[in-house]
């Protein structure tokens, strides 16, 4: 196979959704309850069912799922949260939302991710968090982190935007997790369109970011809606809105039923990239460490420019798009955006590299085996020709 036909693009993800969902939202929309009702707080109960936690609070997005997060943490001004670079801006951003300094630590280069072995070095009086981020689904190693955590007393968020399905010792990451953060932003596996949950395991501050993304009412707009008399509801704190509609809660619903299936075929697919992938020179795919299972939400290749005869980065996803494969760079690094320009940091090697040398192919439900024999026949060309 050479290029592909106009219009018949391979992209990098389309989000699996049907008829299932669309009548779910349409079921919401007239029911006449659309902005955070019952079907919210059943999302919230199954999901987090699913993945172990004791409990879920549904918000907008993983970025304010973060935020509140980092304000149930009580971090503020003054205080140091340790993140990686690599990840995508919302991890550190979240940080500046509460008036505390990112601290960007590097990663390891087999997953992408933090370790103690990187956070160490960066911790100082002024610390009181580490963001661990289980990178394009990838599982970090939460308890080494926590080991650390507790040594120099400091809270443990967990960015598992693109974790939903990873498994992390056996058991669903987020499982026993004290806090973590979830997106469904169609790039990730699951998805209503936009939104993100907060689970966790303590009761207290589950109650509050419950009323932080409400305005902090001590009321919900559901339990006043269901009393029969009027009822008077105060604002506890300063809080927001950060609610997730019954629209998009039903949608998720319908989307949670279908996660093992998401999942189960993510990893026939990533196991298939492996054996295809296998001979071609300076091309080494993301694996499975040793503690857990990725739910490949990306499924990524670091080229070796040493090594790989089809050039750089940017002439290899050049090269893809020619041939009508959409593959993306790399998970991106906050340090070198403009954001966060004149940042200081310590030296961050693995994080550049994996950024500037590394690339996103197509992972999605549908994609057929001829699509992924295209993908790869595209990367191996430069080394046929040189043979
Ligand atoms: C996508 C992503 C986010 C932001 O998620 P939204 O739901 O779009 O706000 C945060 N962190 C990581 C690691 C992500 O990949």
């Amino acid at each position: 196979m050479s290029g592909a036909p106009a219009g018949d693009r391979i992209p990098v993800m389309i989000p699996w959704l049907g008829k299932a969902e669309a009548d779910a939202a349409a079921e919401a929309v007239l029911s006449g309850w659309v902005a955070q009702g019952p079907r919210v707080a059943r999302f919230e109960e199954e999901f987090a069912a699913r993945v172990g936690a004791r409990h879920g609070v549904a918000v907008s997005s993983c970025t304010t799922a973060l935020h509140l997060a980092l304000v149930a943490c009580g971090i503020g001004p003054g205080d140091e949260v340790i993140v990686p670079s690599f990840s995508f801006i919302a991890t550190a951003n979240a940080v500046r939302y509460v008036g505390a300094t990112p601290v960007f630590a590097d990663v390891d280069l087999e997953t992408g991710n933090l370790s103690p072995e990187t956070v160490e070095p960066v911790v100082t009086g002024r610390t009181r968090a580490v963001i661990l981020v289980h990178q394009g689904g990838m599982p970090a190693d939460v308890d080494a982190m926590r080991t650390l955590c507790i040594r120099h007393e400091l809270e443990l968020v967990e960015d598992a935007a693109c974790a939903i399905g990873s498994e992390y010792l056996g058991k669903p990451v987020g499982a026993g997790s004290l806090i973590a953060a979830w997106s469904f932003h169609p790039r990730k596996l699951l998805t209503t369109g936009e939104g993100g949950m907060l689970t966790l395991d303590r009761e207290d501050w589950a109650q509050r970011v419950r009323r932080l993304r409400e305005h902090a009412m001590d009321l919900s707009a559901a339990a006043r809606h269901a009393s029969s008399g009027p009822s008077f509801e105060s604002y506890l704190e300063t809080g927001f809105n950060y609610r997730m509609t019954d629209i998009q809660a039903a949608v998720g619903l319908v989307q949670l039923e279908k996660l093992d299936a998401m999942v189960e075929r993510r990893r026939q697919l990533a196991a298939r990239y492996y054996e295809l992938l296998a001979d071609i020179p300076g091309v080494r795919p993301v694996r499975d460490p040793e503690h857990g299972r990725s739910n490949f939400q990306s499924f990524w290749v670091l080229l070796d420019p040493a090594q790989f005869p089809g050039g750089g980065r940017d002439a290899t996803l050049n090269r893809l798009a020619a041939a009508g494969v959409s593959a993306r760079r790399g998970i991106m690094a906050s340090h070198l955006e403009p954001a966060y320009e004149g940042t200081d940091h310590v030296p961050l090697p693995n994080t550049e590299r994996l950024t500037r040398d590394s690339l996103i192919l197509p992972l999605f439900h549908a994609l057929t085996e001829a699509q992924q024999e295209h993908v790869v026949d595209v990367l191996r060309k430069p080394a046929d020709d040189a043979a």
